[in-house]
């Protein structure tokens, strides 16, 4: 495995690599999340190159930039046989305040981004640096952060950068909750506290998967008033749950366009139930498509 702290050494690593290569970015504090990325990578490309970088634009001034974890060495032993890991300094990737900025657009603005202000744009200007410098084939993002892998696909079709994005499915602990550098900030309490947020959305979702299956439950006969509805349905029953669980703040639940972030059409039939909550001062999200 070949470290580069520099483009120059990423640049000289990655002309010993001639094949195909499959990029998996991340902000290190790696686990088996980030490994379903890396196994992607693999089934994908010849070469599999790991970016490691806690990107300060993508942090807000109240945020964890400070206390988000960092153990390189660590990562790397976990990492095992990956090609080449890039794990750039703040001051290679910023030697100044960047003047050229990318706007992320609309999607941007709703669910995390009203949140985090600022957040897409800081997760689009790495991730286009980052695209630029390795070249890779593919690049490969997880579900976990929806709406950033939707952010970043519209930014390689509208910039046309040559690149397949390649979406990797949420991994989850076996109790459900959703893998995440920042379960490491929870308390055995709080760890047992945010099994509410895959609680609520697999409560949400189960109920459209009993109304659809045929001879359970009929949907009606005017079917635009019936799914929207059966949206309503999906998202009372998930906030059932989070309102009756301990410890859990919440910021949003919603059920919206998986394109566009907003509010869903009455007539949809493929939604995405997101949430996002505080457990104790840790700020968690996680996420479900929903086919009616
Ligand atoms: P991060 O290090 O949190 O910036 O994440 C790096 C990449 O790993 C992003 O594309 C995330 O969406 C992805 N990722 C993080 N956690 C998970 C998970 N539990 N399942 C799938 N992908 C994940």
């Amino acid at each position: 495995m070949i470290v580069s702290r520099t483009k120059a050494e990423l640049r000289a690593a990655l002309a010993t690599l001639p094949g195909t290569k499959a990029l998996v970015m991340t902000m290190g504090a790696l686990h088996e999340g980030h490994l379903a990325l890396v196994a992607e990578a693999r089934r994908r490309a010849e070469h599999v190159i790991v970016s490691i970088y806690v990107n300060p634009l993508q942090f807000g001034p109240n945020e964890d930039f400070a206390a988000y974890p960092r153990d390189l060495a660590a990562d790397l032993a976990l990492l095992g046989d990956v090609d080449l890991v890039f794990a750039p300094t703040d001051e290679e990737m910023y030697p100044r305040e960047p003047l050229v900025r990318i706007d992320p657009g609309p999607v941007a603005t709703v669910l995390e981004g009203a949140t985090r202000p600022g957040h897409f744009a800081g997760v689009l200007q790495v991730v286009a640096k980052v695209l630029i410098a390795v070249g890779p084939d593919y690049a490969m993002f997880g579900q976990k952060d929806a709406q950033q892998l939707a952010l970043i696909s519209t930014m390689v079709a509208d910039l046309d950068i040559p690149v397949e994005i390649v979406p990797v499915p949420i991994v989850r602990d076996a109790d459900g909750v959703a893998r995440s550098s920042r379960n490491a900030y929870l308390s055995p309490e709080e760890r047992e506290h945010a099994r509410a947020l895959s609680q609520a959305l697999r409560a949400g979702a189960s109920l459209v998967e009993r109304r659809v299956r045929p001879g359970v439950e009929t949907t009606g006969t005017d079917g635009f008033n019936s799914l929207r509805s059966t949206h309503e349905s999906v998202l009372t029953a998930a906030r059932a749950v989070l309102d009756s669980a301990p410890g859990v703040r919440l910021d949003y639940l919603v059920l919206v366009d998986p394109t566009t972030f907003t509010e869903l059409a009455p007539g949809a039939t493929r939604g995405l139930l997101a949430v996002a909550a505080w457990v104790g001062t840790t700020r968690l999200i996680d996420n479900t498509i929903v086919e009616f």
